[in-house]
């Protein structure tokens, strides 16, 4: 059969599911888009990969120019290790139809250690599968390999002062992995050539895989038969649950059998959906109503993480505030304070300072889920003790308006099971909608807030920072909108 080159990230989709090799292979047009979302995770992988080569300075880098001329790399490198060279950056190897990149090669005592970087904080199965196809191209490379290791950010390490790329990566052999699945790659690769060269693609139910050690980007295609709201959506039904009733076909939510073990919750969310009922517990949410001051500050934070902590006093991906918008209700009228820090500084003193400044008046502080904004207080505490008490006072005088929704004491069909305010919004105010605005969820937000030190022309800063005070306004005004309607029952 005519072969066709793997490399390692097309291995390991293989591994996950052969239907996805194969559409990626021939019908590359049926896939998702990729998010912006996404899109930051990659980065974030190639900027800890650089960062990682410090470990190893001075190595020289044998990735191809163009990534279209894979063969000069490996090449490049063999001439690299026949010239004595002792570190190498991007190390090329093919063998038998199956290529990949060796993020760092080092020679030691005349023998080669391998080293692959990921940005996550510890060591995956997918890693060591991925780091197990790594040792069996480079053995049958005849290249003398002693160890495999998997370099990861070990999430304990706390910055002060210079990053110290000792503390922040932790380095975990994986030898012994890889030797023992030299069979397994070497029958995985078989079935991924065979499964290539057929004239369509297997057939594959979706099941756990897709979503499994990765999001497959062809579940808008391999999905379609689901629809937007099936037993997949109820509300914290358990996986193994909701593939067993997959695999019995029951995929519409009026078909689920009756003796399927449901919450409570659970069974008002399905009653709700088959019967277009609306569950308004007037007695609760006048109690929670009544429980509010009358004057109230609606209140959101916006953050960003970082695999590599920007500042001190930070871990590995700790949430780093960098915004907030509130809506100050005072019998019947409404200001608003907002906060954007300046992206080239440290923003969390400044957010402290400006958010006890904002929050001097009386009321109570409505937050939608709490344990996220109180979190973030007490982490600054931590860090800034001498704003203790006034940041303990602003916990002190926080509310949670996801309560009503959380306890399903207001429930309509149009939640869909979710209390998140990004359900809740449209089904209690549908005029006020995120679809008008540039940026118009939290997580492009805080790429974008972490992307913008690179941004350059101020005419685009002034922009993106326009699009990102927008879009947090709207979260508080939401809350705002929301108690209206909580008040109205
Ligand atoms: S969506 Fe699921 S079944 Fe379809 S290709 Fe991806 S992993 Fe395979």
């Amino acid at each position: 059969m005519a072969r066709k080159y793997l490399s390692k990230s097309t291995f390991i989709k293989g591994v996950q599911c052969e239907k996805a090799l194969y559409l990626h292979r021939f019908n590359s047009e049926l896939a998702d888009e990729i998010s912006q979302q996404k899109e930051a995770v990659f980065q974030t992988g190639t900027n800890v990969g650089i960062l990682a080569q410090e470990l190893f300075p001075e190595g020289i880098d044998a990735s191809p120019k163009d990534y279209t001329k894979y063969f000069e790399s490996f090449k490049y490198t063999q001439q690299l290790i026949n010239e004595g060279v002792e570190v190498i950056y991007e190390a090329g190897f093919c063998f038998d139809y199956v290529m990949c990149f060796v993020d760092i090669l080092v020679k030691k005592d005349g023998r080669w250690h391998a080293y692959e970087v990921k940005s996550s904080t510890k060591v995956s199965e997918t890693y060591i599968i991925d780091a197990s196809l790594q040792y069996y191209i480079m053995k049958n490379s005849a290249i003398d390999i002693a160890d495999i290791s998997i370099v990861h950010i070990d999430n304990n390490y706390v910055r002060n002062g210079e990053i110290d790329l000792n503390q922040l990566f932790h380095s975990v052999s994986v030898i012994n992995q890889a030797q023992n699945n030299n069979d397994y790659v070497k029958n995985k690769l078989l079935d991924l050539h065979t499964t290539l060269s057929k004239d369509s693609a297997p057939i594959v139910d979706i099941g756990k895989h897709c979503s499994y050690p990765y999001t497959c980007n062809f579940k808008g295609y391999c999905w379609k038969h689901i629809p937007q709201y099936s037993i997949f959506d109820i509300s914290r039904l358990n996986k193994k649950i909701k593939w067993s009733l997959y695999n019995s076909r029951y995929i519409e939510i009026k078909d689920i059998p009756i003796d399927t073990k449901l919450s409570d919750n659970q069974k008002i969310e399905i009653d709700s959906y088959i019967n277009q009922t609306e569950i308004i517990q007037k007695i609760k949410i006048r109690e929670f109503v009544n429980s509010l001051s009358s004057n109230i500050y609606h209140l959101d934070f916006e953050t960003y993480q970082s695999a590599v902590p920007p500042f001190n006093g930070l871990k590995p991906y700790q949430q780093i505030p960098f915004q907030y918008s509130a809506h100050y209700e005072n019998n019947g009228t409404i200001e608003h304070y907002e906060f954007l820090a300046d992206p080239s500084n440290d923003p969390r003193e400044a957010f402290v300072k400006a958010l006890i400044n904002d929050m001097k008046k009386d009321g109570d502080i409505l937050v939608y889920n709490i344990g996220f904004e109180r979190g973030r207080l007490n982490e600054l505490i931590r860090i800034f003790p001498k704003y203790q008490s006034q940041l303990e006072s602003i916990i002190g005088r926080m509310k949670d308006l996801m309560i009503p929704f959380k306890e399903k004491w207001y429930y309509v069909p149009a939640m869909k099971g979710s209390y998140s305010i990004k359900y809740v919004l449209p089904a209690l105010v549908p005029s006020l909608s995120y679809d008008d605005l540039d940026i118009n969820n939290g997580s492009l937000a805080s790429s974008t807030f972490a992307n913008l030190h690179n941004v350059s022309d101020l005419d685009q800063i002034k922009k993106i920072r326009k699009h990102l005070l927008e879009y947090c306004k709207l979260d508080t005004f939401a809350m705002v909108k929301i108690l209206e309607v909580l008040r109205s029952v």
